[in-house]
């Protein structure tokens, strides 16, 4: 358990947590790519994956609910990694180590990564309540935004926007 599960709400903050543990900074996103679609898959969740790696998560309607738009919630994969000049970090095999500091989440000698993966984050929280009534869910991750937005005009990204234009 992270000291971040004292924040509310608990599922999301365990689900950053679970994200800062997993190494994914531009161009190193497999792992924590890989983990989310099984992660999908083990709730029974469609999840699929473009040719660059774009993550694809569908959660049908609750039922009575099949004829509301669809709601699509997008955020990037990878994060920017930057360290203090004298912490000693490895961006593609250390984990994030998140701590809390009074009102504010920090990261303990490097960037937190809270872009993107709160998004990433809240968009697996509203996934992962079976409590919610909603229309159909879409959930849209993309590879490498933070080099030049690799991912976000790949086909799956369009496929997307073109089934939920608004
Ligand atoms: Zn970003």
């Amino acid at each position: 358990m992270s000291e971040l599960s004292q924040l509310t709400p608990q599922p999301l903050w365990d689900i950053f947590a679970n994200i800062c543990s997993i190494p994914h900074p531009s161009y190193h996103e497999e792992a924590l790519a890989t983990h989310i679609v099984q992660w999908a898959q083990d709730k029974g969740l469609f999840a699929e994956r473009d040719q660059v790696g774009n993550i694809l998560i569908r959660k049908p309607a609750t039922p009575g609910y099949e004829n509301r738009r669809p709601v699509a919630m997008q955020a990037h994969l990878d994060m920017v990694p930057q360290k203090n000049s004298d912490t000693t970090h490895d961006f593609t095999q250390d984990p994030i180590q998140p701590w809390v500091d009074g009102d504010w989440v920090k990261a303990r000698g490097t960037t937190l990564g809270a872009d993107n993966g709160i998004g990433m984050a809240s968009a697996l929280a509203v996934l992962a309540d079976d409590s919610l009534e909603h229309g159909p869910l879409e959930v849209l991750l993309t590879m490498t935004e933070e080099t030049g937005y690799g991912g976000r005009f790949r086909p799956a990204a369009r496929l997307a926007a073109k089934r939920n234009p608004h």
